[in-house]
């Protein structure tokens, strides 16, 4: 039975949310934290599943365990669905916080604040035949940031049907709906068919 997954990341952020997800399952979460001479994968593709089949061989190739790449981002309607791929690097610096500021920057006087955040996982147990899965959460970007749980663009990404940005919720309740959850609880249903 498979019990050791690699997540292709070293975003703990994402990691976090991997493990408190999987771990009850029974599996055990490997990062590429603990790989540090792994060099990162460049991600040249245009859409994201590319860029997760991009990562995902690479791991998959060096380590030969079953292997859990995602890309991931931010779509804003209004922008024509930027930052999308480039969610890391909206900002020439790439942190956090030079990324929401340029996001604000360019929402400004802009009324639809329609967004939606996006991941594709790609998994491998073959290096030749990686299964893709989505997972979407649909949300309103708002000018002043509220919260300080989660990562990236969390405390400007507001979910209407809670009231509350996604950096106001806890691991546990971002887990409970969030894109990346999403496409995760597909890929969990796949491997328990595949038990
Ligand atoms: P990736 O590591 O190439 O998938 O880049 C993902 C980028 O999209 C992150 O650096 C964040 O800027 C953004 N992003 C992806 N998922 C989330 C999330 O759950 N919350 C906030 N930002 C996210």
């Amino acid at each position: 039975m498979m019990n050791e997954i690699l997540v292709a990341s070293r975003n703990p952020g994402k990691i976090r949310e991997y493990a408190a997800l999987l771990e009850p399952l029974g599996f055990r979460v490997l990062s590429l934290i603990q790989a540090a001479d792994f060099p990162e994968t460049p991600e040249t593709g245009a859409t994201f599943s590319e860029n997760a089949i991009l990562k995902g061989v690479a791991a998959f190739r060096r380590f030969h365990i079953p292997t859990l790449a995602d890309d991931s981002g931010l779509e804003v309607f209004s922008l024509g669905g930027k930052p999308g791929v480039f969610s890391a690097r909206f900002s020439p610096e790439g942190t956090d916080q030079k990324n929401n500021e340029r996001l604000i920057r360019e929402l400004k006087g802009i009324t639809d604040r329609r967004a939606r955040f996006v991941c594709t996982i790609a998994f491998f147990q073959d290096e030749n035949h990686p299964v893709l899965f989505e997972g979407f959460l649909e949300g309103q970007i708002v000018d002043d940031p509220k919260g300080d749980e989660g990562f990236g663009y969390d405390p400007h990404f507001f979910i209407p049907a809670i009231g509350k940005t996604m950096a106001e919720l806890s691991l546990f309740e971002k887990n409970t709906l969030s894109h990346r959850s999403r496409a995760l609880s597909k890929m969990v249903v796949f491997l328990g068919a595949k038990r």
